[in-house]
């Protein structure tokens, strides 16, 4: 897919690290709809070995990033499998359709490719630790599920059929010689499956009687083993088909896994490309989302440098996450703050955009009677990377805000909605003029401990009920809600 060393250039000697077995593997465009791309569904045990493009490289990594983010986002906010599919129905035909067979050719080949890239780039960027393998399985799961539900039956029939796995179908004499101990232990499965409404024994009854098993090897199926769902036998556990999906993604997921310590373990030999490793970096913030900029897309990018300056930082307070609005209040009061507090605030700032001399003019008006020069220009300075170890600080996402030590009486960093009673929540959503309605399922959220969807939920409602990825930095809040403002203000001039 990609040369294993910038120096190695031309022609095939790219694939001169590959096995003899791997070399087999490349196939020419026009024969991969007969082979690698044969289903429009992919378990991806294949690695792609064509070439691309470094921005082909890049933008399908971004696509495909862009879904996982919007599958973890609707984990997050609670939604069912259902749900999480239909929202990402539209999205998915946009970024990474996968046309059914019928289509013509060129397009197969293009839309599949560009899936079975995506999934490896991705594969290389998020190999490097447990957190980041545990969420990118846990995605492209999900994602495999919607995708397999997306099939027609045939397809799924298909895709079944072309799919390597240990399992085999039972035919009804060995149905009917374990029938009394199959019926036992699927009854519950089969009751849970039919839902409430549809369970009375009569169904029950008819619906084993219809069902086919398969019997898969136990260690396959170990969760199902350990709740006593499957009757088993000589090693094998009967399992009806109902379950043949959970079977597949639970050999996906599994498989993912141990592919990605694999690939964790040959990126070493990619350190000295130095055209793949800033963009696999990025791709792994992205997801990690420690950089806002993944996030926002639309806010200081498109500022003016001078818009936001010392003296109007307090005016567009309004549109800062509560957390920022809470420090930028406790500054008023007492005209400081304490150390944990201004960190949190003055890399807020410095993330804005504001420009150190600006910073510093904040600062000085705000911290008022104290020795500013002395005890803490350097500081905002360090802030900035213009002393000491010149390290430019990036604006504080979430969760380190969040990991902060937590506040005393006199503090006032931290997360609004983490160090805050629900009722001091409350009030202070009663003075932004929010819903009844709003405010309770707020502040549901937070008693779940859900406080970045609390927050969402709060920029939503600032910018006239849009939806909004999950809040993972309070400098995309700001931007997100500046922007909204701006937008209203021109369209009611224009
Ligand atoms: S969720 Fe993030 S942006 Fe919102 S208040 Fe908490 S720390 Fe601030």
């Amino acid at each position: 897919m990609f040369r294993q060393s910038k120096r190695i250039t031309s022609g095939r000697k790219n694939f001169d690290n590959y096995s003899a077995k791997d070399k087999n593997l490349y196939v020419q465009d026009g024969d991969l709809l007969s082979s690698v791309y044969s289903q429009r569904l992919n378990l991806y045990d294949i690695p792609p070995l064509n070439e691309i493009t470094l921005e082909e490289f890049e933008t399908w990594a971004i696509d495909r990033l862009k879904i996982l983010i919007e599958i973890e986002s609707c984990q997050l906010r609670g939604r069912n499998f259902k749900e999480i599919s239909a929202h990402l129905k539209p999205i998915l035909a946009k970024l990474l359709p996968l046309t059914s067979n019928s289509k013509d050719s060129s397009l197969l080949i293009s839309e599949r490719k560009k899936d079975h890239y995506s999934h490896f780039i991705l594969r290389l960027a998020f190999c490097r630790s447990e957190e980041l393998r545990a969420r990118f399985v846990k995605a492209e799961t999900i994602l495999f599920k919607i995708r397999y539900d997306l099939l027609s039956i045939q397809e799924q029939k298909n895709f079944v059929k072309s799919i390597d796995l240990p399992w085999q179908f039972i035919d009804n004499d060995e149905k009917l010689k374990f029938e009394k101990q199959l019926y036992d232990s699927c009854y519950n499965l089969i009751k849970l499956n039919l839902g409430a409404s549809n369970s009375n024994e009569e169904i029950i009854k008819k619906t084993f009687e219809n069902e086919i098993f398969l019997k898969v090897p136990f260690k396959y199926v170990l969760n199902l083993v350990s709740s006593r769902s499957v009757f088993i036998n000589d090693g094998y556990c009967y399992v009806p088909q109902f379950l043949q999906l959970n079977l597949i993604t639970s050999e996906f997921s599994q498989k993912l896994d141990e592919k990605l310590i694999l690939t964790m373990k040959t990126i070493p030999r990619l350190d000295e490309d130095d055209r793949l490793l800033p963009v696999l970096n990025n791709l792994s913030n992205g997801y990690v989302l420690d950089e806002f900029l993944t996030q926002k897309g639309s806010g200081s990018l498109n500022r003016d440098s001078d818009e936001l300056n010392a003296s109007n930082l307090n005016q567009v307070s309004e549109f800062m996450p509560l957390c920022m609005q809470n420090l930028m209040y406790g500054l008023k009061k007492h005209n400081h703050l304490k150390y944990n507090g201004r960190q949190q605030l003055g890399r807020f700032i410095k993330e804005l955009g504001l420009p150190l001399n600006e910073a510093l003019l904040f600062w000085k008006n705000s911290l008022k009677g104290l020795n500013f020069e002395k005890d803490y220009a350097y500081n905002i300075k360090h802030t900035y990377g213009a002393v000491g170890g010149r390290i430019k600080y990036r604006g504080m996402n979430c969760t380190n805000i969040m990991n902060q030590p937590k506040p005393h009486s006199s503090e006032y960093h931290g997360c609004f909605y983490k160090e805050n009673s629900i009722d001091d929540i409350f009030a202070k959503l009663k003075m932004m003029q929010m819903t009844d309605e709003q405010i309770n399922q707020i502040t549901d959220s937070v008693r779940e401990g859900k406080y970045q969807i609390a927050c969402t939920m709060v920029l939503e409602s600032k910018c006239g009920g849009k939806t909004m990825p999950i809040v993972t930095h309070p400098n995309f809040y700001f931007e997100e809600a500046y922007k909204y403002s701006k937008d209203v203000s021109a369209n009611k001039e224009s």
